[in-house]
């Protein structure tokens, strides 16, 4: 259930209504604010709402039921609402790229294909310290040196960082150097971690499982909405299908599904849904073709010596053109605003 707060409702009004809820302990309120009004979501066993005489507190407008499985993820919460991160804008009409390695491997790899992706126009800086990875014997990553080696990069570049955290011990010190907690597919539904990663605060790009329905991606981005963290971004990135011939079949209707059903941006990954690099170019002009509000693309100086996902990263010497097609894609798309450098 929704409580839709008048415009003129007061901060007091507002709490009252949280208050309220949080009498019954099946509930839980959450307060969301959007871009001219606040509602309180009513999160829990519903049925004791009606119970609560809402609609006769001062500053409320209406109560309304949420008649999809997800609550604060649907867009029956609010309306498309821009993220502001580090001085950048994600969603809103802007289109970001977010590029870099698929993982840490060192400081040269890590600082000369920062400052190649800098140069070609991305707003953001992905490299995983942590890995998940299907063999444990596989690399697992640099951990806190490859924290402190991204920190370097978005000293040099101004980049912000966008990095995978994997568990949820980790999740003080992750937080300390990312501007954005990558959760990966293969942890869509690792609830601990999405509890986490919510209550951290930092805004959060949220991967679709290997196997998640759409349905079950907005669930788990309750998990973390809940935790009063607004800042989430969805990333389709590929799933399993009969289809073997590419890695992950992309699914490009996810993106104006999920744009007709929650309020939060959809970032797609065409690199590990590809597998291979030739594909990725294509992919991404997709993407941005079917209105996403960006991509997450990897990129390394020197793919041919990349522990990790080498066949699927871009050369770093062609991001700059790779950057300059897919803007042109989504400039016909959406025009953008120019993005806002911090
Ligand atoms: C990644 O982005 O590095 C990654 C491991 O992706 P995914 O979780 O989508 O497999
Ligand atoms: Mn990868």
């Amino acid at each position: 259930m929704l409580v839709v707060m008048k415009e003129t409702a007061s901060e007091a009004e507002i709490q009252a209504v949280v208050t309220k809820l949080e009498t019954v302990p099946s509930l839980h309120g959450q307060r969301i604010d959007g871009q001219d009004l606040v509602v309180v979501a009513a999160v829990g066993d519903t049925a004791a709402v009606e119970g609560l005489g809402l609609e006769q507190l001062g500053g409320v407008d209406r109560v309304v039921a949420i008649s999809k499985p997800y609550k604060l993820a649907s867009s029956e919460i609010g309306q498309q609402k821009p993220l502001h991160i580090a001085g950048r804008q994600v969603g809103g009409g802007t289109f970001t790229i977010i590029a870099g390695p698929c993982t840490v491997e060192s400081r040269q790899q890590t600082l000369e294909t920062a400052a190649a992706v800098k140069a070609g126009g991305a707003d953001m800086l992905r490299g995983g310290a942590y890995k998940p990875r299907t063999s444990p014997f596989a690399f697992r990553g640099l951990g806190e040196e490859g924290l402190q080696i991204l920190q370097e990069a978005r000293q040099q570049t101004g980049l912000p960082i966008v990095t995978e955290l994997v568990d949820i011990k980790n999740v003080d010190l992750v937080s300390e150097f990312a501007d954005v907690i990558q959760i990966g597919a293969r942890n869509m539904q690792n609830y601990a971690l999405l509890e986490v990663a919510g209550k951290s605060g930092i805004p959060v790009l949220l991967k679709r499982g290997l196997s998640s329905t759409l349905n079950e991606l907005l669930q788990a981005a309750d998990y973390i909405l809940k935790e009063g963290n607004e800042n989430v971004m969805l990333c389709e990135r590929g799933i399993r299908t009969f289809d073997t011939a590419m890695r992950f079949t992309l699914d490009l209707g996810s993106v104006p599904w999920l744009k007709s059903q929650t309020h939060l941006p959809v970032i797609v990954d065409p690199s590990h849904a590809a597998g291979e690099r030739r594909y990725v170019t294509p992919l991404s002009r997709a993407a941005a073709a079917v209105g996403a509000d960006g991509i997450i693309v990897e990129v390394h100086q020197d793919p041919s010596q990349a522990v990790c996902d080498a066949a699927q990263q871009l050369y770093a010497a062609d991001f700059a053109d790779f950057a300059q097609q897919i803007r042109a894609v989504a400039e016909i798309i959406q025009p953008s605003s120019p993005q806002s450098i911090s």
